[in-house]
């Protein structure tokens, strides 16, 4: 059977690599990142079930790793596509890793020796990471890319490595792949705080993004999962969420619902008041949106573990005297309170990833008003595109939690595998 081609392999790419492959159809995924998993990754807990993101999205990678129908190309992306439904060419760049994937086994020594500490994207920020690195301990493959910018050639690291698995040199390799149909699942990036300059992010430490926070909570993160305030490294006494930061907000150029803030920052709520009850924690929203299976209910238990919601935005993040302050309206209400919290969590909006307008041109499809990768009809055909062969799903065509972007991967799976059967 022909071959079909997944870009992009966090969740929504992953399962629909799986559905594919376990339907007999080889699959290529492709990963611009070292790793696959995407941002699902990054995340502590999920909603509405509270449970660990890694122990649902783990064992997936590894499956789709393990897979004999699935080929994954990491540090790749499409350079360009030709051809139609049945018969396209896709070709694929793979940048240098700087490691022999085939020689590498991840044993770490290299990392442990190599003296350059550099900021860490996948603990966004918190933490640091070596010249030579892991991007996180169930990374897959499970092998060490070499980061040649920040490497300062001291040779520690080759001489570390018992197998001789690191590379002076390196250089892409561009190859290509021929596939019956084409699945865009390319995800989404979370709003850059800095274009809200008054809620001060990077600006006053103590005022950080949801994406922190999660590695902040986390366990296996930078800080073993114990919350500090980043200014002084003591605990929080109070935490503060802001709701809809790069969300339904003309100014900002971003008009539509990210969907999924409202729930997280309720999730991250309860897992501060579950585990220290002294701490106060306040929501500051516009309206909750709770519109999944369970998710009002999940509303209902935060309110009931002691989260406080109030129906209103601080203008501004201020210091003083040494501490964080706030004023907001209280719409409910109309009372104009203070608030002086120890952190101020920004719950930052989902748009479209980088590199979406190239990846749209070189596909020939449209993309939305917002930048999102438009669909052929978004009733009856979600994950259709205009273009017969190629088809887009999770978080790449809209905002979408973590249960609607493994069902619409799924779609766009069996509509390739009726493409893939059709060239037989
Ligand atoms: Fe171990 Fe060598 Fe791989 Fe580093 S490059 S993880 S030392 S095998
Ligand atoms: Fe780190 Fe580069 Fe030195 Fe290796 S050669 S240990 S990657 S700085």
């Amino acid at each position: 059977m022909a071959d079909v081609v997944v870009i992009g392999a966090g969740v929504a790419g992953i399962q629909a690599a799986l559905d594919l492959a376990d339907h007999e159809v080889h699959v290529h995924l492709i990963e611009r990142e070292p790793t696959i998993g995407g941002h699902m990754a990054q995340l502590d807990k999920t909603f509405p079930t509270n449970d660990c993101s890694m122990c649902i999205l783990s064992p997936k990678m590894v499956e789709v790793a393990r897979h004999r129908n699935v080929t994954i190309h990491t540090c790749s992306e499409v350079e360009s596509v030709e051809g139609e439904a049945g018969n396209f060419t896709v070709r694929v760049k793979k940048h240098p890793r700087y490691v022999i994937e085939s020689e590498c086994n991840g044993c770490g020594d290299c990392t442990r020796i190599c003296p350059v500490e550099v900021y860490n994207r996948f603990d966004a920020g918190i933490g640091v990471r070596k010249a030579i690195y892991k991007p996180h301990a169930q990374a897959v493959p499970d092998i060490v890319v070499k980061d040649q910018e920040h490497c300062i050639e001291c040779g520690l690291c080759y001489d570390a490595c018992g197998k001789e698995a690191i590379l002076h040199e390196d250089e892409e390799r561009v190859f290509e792949i021929s596939a019956a149909s084409i699945v865009v699942t390319t995800g989404y990036a979370t709003f850059d705080a800095r274009n809200k300059k008054q809620l001060r992010y990077l600006a006053i430490p103590d005022v950080i993004t949801s994406l922190e926070f999660e590695r902040m909570i986390n366990a296996s993160g930078p800080t073993g999962g114990k919350l500090k305030r980043l200014s002084n490294g003591r605990p929080p006494r109070s935490i503060a969420f802001v709701q809809c930061v790069g969300s339904r907000d003309l100014a900002a150029g971003r008009p539509y619902c990210s969907g999924v803030c409202c729930m997280y920052a309720m999730k991250n709520a309860m897992l501060v008041r579950e585990k220290n009850p002294d701490i106060e924690v306040t929501i500051f929203y516009n309206d909750i949106r709770a519109y999944g299976k369970g998710y009002e209910e999940y509303y209902e238990r935060a309110r009931n573990l002691g989260v406080r919601f109030v129906r209103g935005f601080p203008g501004e993040v201020l210091e003083e005297n040494d501490r964080l302050m706030m004023v907001a309206e209280n719409t409910e209400t109309r009372e104009v309170e203070t608030f002086y919290p120890d952190l101020v969590v920004l719950s930052v909006g989902l748009e479209p990833a980088d590199g979406g307008e190239v990846i749209a041109r070189m596909l020939g499809i449209p993309r939305d008003d917002s930048g999102f990768f438009g669909v052929a009809d978004q009733k009856v055909g979600p994950v259709l595109t205009v273009k017969p062969g190629i088809y887009v799903a999770g978080t790449a065509v809209a905002p979408k939690d973590i249960p609607d972007s493994v069902a619409t991967g799924e779609a766009a799976a069996m509509r390739a595998f009726l493409d893939a059967i059709r060239v037989g």
